[in-house]
């Protein structure tokens, strides 16, 4: 079968490469490849050599955003031929730790996961793939292909709910939540922030394209002015960008016993020492909360796939602005300046 493979860290190495058929070591559910989507981090790969390749390999299976359909399944797991799943990015350390043996290997504590298509274990990015039942989410037959979005949405949706469980602790309920970036995680992180009724205001660079108006359809407001220029104080932050001035700009923004969630990771060059001090008084001075957040446990996925089944369908379509065929996957690896989120059909070509 075919996969789309990549050197990490040798731009220009992507390519699509023959492989065997997936092992039944690989797990018990058999699904046709449909479509993957490309985020940063698969850039980042290809790039910048984030992430690895699993032993004995020399190429990396891209692919952490799947979807695929059911080919075959065991009868206990209730899937049938044709059913659409998503695949679970992140593999439990063998050893395990504490986090793992309790099924949250989003919370790993040694670091000895694995994550399919980026770091240690082929993705899901090949014509065919298996996983097993406690690594594959089934999907609402009627979100078709949107249910590419669910792990991009995963990983936001543990940003709420870590943020919920934090601004739990408060004698009242946060109302005003920002989410910078307007990218795929942004606008899903401002989704999920409307469906909790929150007053939601969205802030990026961009002052045209698609994002504005994707912000105002959700209910939301968007600004390109910077989260020190909104009218009002955020309560609870959901950071996209990873970018250290954004971050800042939070800092000079945010009401007293606000709640910041970094959910984008850094791709900017960036200094490793600087004084905390400002920080310091600023965080304890007003009972604020920074926290950083990665990838997402099983009940995270959940969580996305019926947000997304409870989102307007049209508005999700026109979060994937570009579609690329399997033989030209290497195209979604470059960014075009209305893209959102650019995905690769695996089972048309
Ligand atoms: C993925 C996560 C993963 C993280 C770090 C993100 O792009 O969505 O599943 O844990 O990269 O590798």
């Amino acid at each position: 079968m075919r996969a789309v493979a990549v050197v990490p860290g040798e731009p220009g190495s992507a390519q699509i490469i023959e492989v065997p058929d997936p092992p039944l070591s690989d797990g018990a559910i058999l699904a046709r490849g449909r479509l993957i989507g490309i985020c940063g981090t698969d850039a980042e790969i290809v790039n910048d050599g984030y992430g690895t390749v699993p032993a004995g390999a020399d190429r990396l299976v891209l692919g952490h955003e799947s979807l695929g359909e059911v080919i075959e399944a065991p009868l206990e797991t209730g899937l049938q031929p044709g059913d659409l799943i998503t695949g679970i990015v992140r593999r439990p350390d063998p050893a395990p730790c504490a986090a793992c043996a309790a099924g949250e290997w989003d919370m790993c504590r040694n670091g000895r996961f694995v994550e399919r298509g980026i770091r240690g274990a082929p993705g899901y990015g090949s014509e065919l793939w298996r996983a097993d039942e406690e690594y594959v989410i089934k999907l609402d037959p009627a979100l078709g292909d949107l249910g590419v979005l669910v792990e991009t949405t995963s990983v936001v949706a543990k940003a709420w709910a870590q943020a919920d469980r934090i601004s739990a602790g408060l004698p009242y309920a946060p109302e005003v939540a920002l989410i910078t970036g307007a990218g795929p995680v942004g606008l899903l992180a401002a989704m999920l922030a409307r469906q909790r009724g929150l007053d939601t205001w969205v802030v990026d660079i961009v002052r045209d394209g698609p994002k504005p108006r994707l912000v105002a359809e959700l209910g939301a407001r968007y600004s390109a002015a910077g989260a020190s220029e909104l009218p009002v104080r955020p309560e609870v932050v959901i950071e996209c960008t990873g970018h250290g001035p954004v971050l800042s700009d939070v800092f000079a923004s945010v009401s007293p016993n606000a709640t910041i969630a970094l959910a984008g990771l850094s791709h900017h060059p960036y200094v490793t020492t600087s004084d905390l001090s400002a920080t310091n008084r600023q965080l304890v001075l007003s009972n604020q909360v920074i926290f950083g957040t990665v990838n997402a446990g099983r009940q995270h996925y959940h969580q996305a796939a019926e947000a997304l089944a409870n989102a307007d369908r049209g508005w999700l379509a026109s979060l994937i602005t570009r579609q690329v065929p399997m033989q030209a996957w290497a195209e979604a690896l470059t960014k075009k300046p209305d893209d959102i989120k650019v995905t690769v059909a695996l089972a048309d070509s």
